[in-house]
């Protein structure tokens, strides 16, 4: 049954019922889903569409992802041309999508590189810990370096490995017992800083709490030290200009390596094709996925630099091969579609657009300011948070279910807006991430509607009180 055009209330009742009796949805309640009843159908650039025909425009790229914005069907002719050819081939060969897109990736971090396939941004981290395990173990046999250093309020991925490594204690209490080998130390995040203080004068405490967590646990014992550039799930977090940069030195200083997670940050959302790059620091491994193929196919890959790569490099009689297997990794469509997509992101200048549209929709937010529920707007390029509070001077933050009233507000009014997920704390940020692509009409329209439901909360609030 397709659905795609023209709205036919019977067809899109029997979709419900077919969905709401067969499919079980992750993370969201399913009595909540039978309210909302929400079937996309279609989409073009920033706006999906409804069976109902009803629009809405996304300002999260679906989760973070659609980079280059829906319904390129150009990616669709590259997918169908591929699958003709050669739909599929396990990575113990090579292939020609995954060839080129892994030239095209290195070529965009330095050409140093190799990259290894997989599906998802928790796969990606996960084999990036491995790696780093790995390389440890045959490098420095005598020592047994196996923790990670991570960060609080920090998201890393949902399999048990990224879940211990996440710094969300919500999302990891049901699943407790996870692997102690993921050292947390406070989160680079200054408008709520863990020590109470504030930047410069801070010092940069958080990197002295990194140090001093290192030499607690004895860096004899540490494989690596993963951060995400600027902190997503937390509610935006841009860390003071200083701290990558300190970091790669306690990993130099150490002997660790430097793991940047770039699942969302990457391929131009924050400005720049990668989020480290503002900073200038030179990661030993990145997991990459998400904007990769602009969610068109599932690919991720995590990225080693060639030193990293030399250790796994040896002939038949060699065991230093990269220990792990997956079935779809380098998948020819997928790479296909992915390399396809860069090229877009590269032939539109998506992460200059990025960049430029990102300030516009930081100074629309900025406008609203005069709304005094509103405690900070943040972000880089097009990766924006907007922090609400109950109170300017104390940044009381307002509660789960005011943020929820805010996104539900959006969503009626046909806007896609997104919530921070730090679970017992930081669930009071708005998050902005929009395809590359949108508009300043589009982001007019968000500004405008966020406004809406920000002051319709402030009404809310005032009734209560
Ligand atoms: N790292 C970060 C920073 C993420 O935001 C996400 C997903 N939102 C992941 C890893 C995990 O990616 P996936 O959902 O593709 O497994």
């Amino acid at each position: 049954m397709s659905l795609a055009n023209t709205p036919d209330p019977e067809a899109r009742k029997a979709v419900v019922r077919q969905d709401l009796g067969n499919v079980l949805h992750p993370i969201v309640q399913h009595k909540v889903l039978e309210q909302q009843q929400i079937v996309v159908t279609s989409a073009q650039n920033s706006t999906i569409v409804d069976a109902d025909g009803t629009a809405y425009l996304d300002a999260m790229a679906g989760l973070w992802c659609v980079n280059i914005g829906y319904g390129r069907t150009e990616l669709a002719a590259v997918a169908a041309e591929q699958m003709q050819q050669l739909a599929y081939y396990p990575h113990t060969a090579m292939n020609v999508p995954a060839a080129a897109l892994a030239e095209k990736i290195n070529g965009l971090l330095g050409g140093d590189n190799h990259i290894y396939f997989v599906n998802s941004g928790s796969e990606a981290n996960e084999a990036g810990f491995k790696i780093a395990r790995q390389y440890m173990k045959q490098e420095h046999p005598g020592e047994f370096r196996y923790k990670t250093i991570t960060r609080y309020f920090s998201y890393h991925g949902t399999t048990l490995g990224t879940l211990a490594a996440g710094g969300m204690g919500e999302r990891k209490t049901k699943f407790e017992p996870l692997s102690g080998d993921f050292i947390h130390v406070a989160q680079p995040y200054c408008y709520r800083c863990p020590f109470g203080l504030t930047y410069p004068s801070c010092a940069l405490a958080c990197v002295k709490n990194m140090e001093t967590t290192i030499l607690g646990e004895g860096p004899e014992t540490v494989a690596e030290i993963i951060v995400e550039p600027i902190m997503s799930g937390v509610g935006v977090a841009v860390p003071p200009d200083e701290y990558l940069p300190e970091v790669e030195k306690l990993c130099r200083k150490y002997g660790l390596l430097l793991h940047v997670d770039e699942v969302i940050n990457g391929f131009g959302r924050t400005g720049k094709m990668f989020g480290h790059q503002h900073w200038g620091i030179s990661p030993d491994i990145i997991s990459i996925a998400k904007g990769i193929s602009s969610a068109y196919l599932p690919i991720a890959a995590t990225v080693v630099k060639n030193h990293v790569f030399q250790s796994f490099y040896g002939d038949a009689s060699d065991n230093r091969q990269v220990a792990q297997v997956n079935t779809y990794g380098g998948h020819p469509a997928a790479a296909a579609v992915a390399l396809r997509n860069i090229e877009i992101m590269q032939e539109e200048r998506l992460a200059e657009r990025a960049a430029e549209m990102g300030a516009y929709l930081m100074d629309g937010l900025r406008g609203l300011m005069h709304h005094p529920w509103i405690g900070d707007v943040r972000g880089k390029g097009l990766l924006v948070g907007v922090e609400l509070v109950l109170d300017r001077q104390t940044k009381e933050p307002v509660t789960s279910a005011h943020i929820q009233s805010v996104v539900d507000f959006c969503r009626n009014n046909g806007v896609i807006v997104g919530r921070s997920g730090g679970g017992r704390r930081y669930s009071n940020t708005i998050t902005l991430c929009p395809p590359l692509v949108i508009t300043r009409g589009e982001i007019d329209r968000i500004v405008e509607v966020l406004g809406q439901a920000v002051a319709s909360l402030g009404r809310q609030l005032a009734s209560a009180a």
